[in-house]
């Protein structure tokens, strides 16, 4: 079959739910960003030219300078090991790791230590990051627990966001996992006939009236499962910056970006980024029940101004005036309330005895 005559994603998805039936969100999440081919994630470009969403890391250098001293500060509380690992999940264009690099590389000892590990799904940015990290002599695992025996040191900006979740939704006699199936030949959510006990569900979302939406993700539970084992058996941390809310609780966030502006998730599977906000109770439980601390999450604003953004866009104006202006409005974007500063979040869980900076007052 020639590549013009190949079935679409849409195509393939609608033809798996005629043979199968209906799919789960996780499922279809699945398919839409990391198909072989066809995903969001596989496309040429994912997050340049097409610009459906703007992440941190691409709004200043500063928040990946931030994330530099955060890691240099935990390498130093760990002894200064001679050599660590240093993986970074979902690196995208490798902006974050390249200012984070700069700022860190002035650690003394710190460069010749470092072994970095990149975790990424995509060929088109895995070649952007290898242009903008190859001084630092990337390797791209395969597995994300795919580690050393070194200590390790785990950074990850709007990665988990993009795992899939899936949906249950609360009925009369328990709840059942939302579906995507077809009606009328076009893709619809649906519900299982199949009712889950509710004793099956947390604690957490016990008693929740009818019709609640439940989310969560198994594969973002299993990310942090692995990578808890290992930095509980080497000794590290592991940052993650997203999205999300403090506890376990109904609600239902998934949603789809295209060019900016939200979506219907099942109206173009390939062509949206579909991403749903982070559930870090669950994430926490996992990282302490592997013997890790989790610290209280902090929100993105709190964690940079406690890491010191406002002293260094001040340094940074007075060196580039005429960048003041922009320095300003990053800042601002990066840390405002009504903008990056408290709906993203900023979760640690670290080796008993390490003091991530940037957690407490
Ligand atoms: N951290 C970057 C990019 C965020 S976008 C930034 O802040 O700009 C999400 C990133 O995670 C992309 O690099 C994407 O290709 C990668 N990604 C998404 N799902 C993935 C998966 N299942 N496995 C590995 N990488 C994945």
């Amino acid at each position: 079959m020639s590549e013009s005559s190949a079935p679409s994603l849409p195509e393939l998805i609608d033809m798996q739910i005629r043979a199968n039936g209906p799919m789960s969100i996780a499922s279809y999440m699945a398919l839409c960003l990391t198909h072989p081919h066809k995903g969001y994630y596989k496309q040429a470009d994912p997050l340049g030219a097409r610009g459906d969403f703007i992440t941190a890391p691409e709004i200043s250098q500063i928040f990946g300078e931030l994330i530099g001293f955060f890691c240099v500060n935990l390498w130093q509380q760990m002894g200064e090991p001679k050599s660590f690992t240093l993986l970074e999940l979902g690196p995208g264009r490798g902006t974050l790791m390249q200012d984070a690099l700069r700022a860190a590389s002035k650690a003394e000892g710190f460069g010749d230590a470092l072994h970095l590990q990149l975790f990424e799904t995509s060929e088109e940015l895995k070649a952007q990051q290898a242009i903008r990290l190859g001084q630092y002599y990337p390797y791209w695992p395969s597995e994300i627990d795919e580690v050393s025996d070194d200590p390790l040191i785990v950074v990850a900006n709007e990665f988990f966001d993009a795992l899939p979740v899936r949906q249950f939704v609360k009925g009369t006699a328990g709840w059942h996992e939302r579906l995507v199936g077809l009606k009328d030949g076009k893709r619809s959510f649906g519900l299982s006939p199949t009712a889950i006990p509710e004793s099956a569900l947390p604690a957490a979302v016990h008693g929740a009236a009818p019709g609640e939406v439940y989310e969560v993700s198994l594969a973002a539970a299993d990310v942090m499962q692995r990578l808890s084992k290992a930095v509980g058996r080497l000794g590290g941390a592991i940052l993650a910056m997203d999205y999300g809310y403090v506890l376990t609780r109904t609600g239902e966030t998934l949603q789809a970006l295209r060019r900016h502006a939200y979506a219907d998730p099942l109206a173009a599977p390939g062509d949206a980024d579909i991403s749903a906000h982070v559930d870090f109770g669950a994430l926490a439980a996992v990282a302490t029940g592997a013997g890790l601390t989790a610290q209280p999450l902090a929100t993105q604003g709190d964690f940079l101004r406690r890491l010191g953004i406002v002293e260094r866009a001040e340094m940074l104006s007075a060196a580039n005036p005429d960048e003041a202006g922009n320095i300003a409005a990053a800042l601002d974007r990066l840390t405002g309330p009504g903008q990056m500063g408290e709906l993203f979040k900023v979760f640690c869980a670290a080796s008993p005895g390490l003091v991530p900076p940037g957690f407490s007052p």
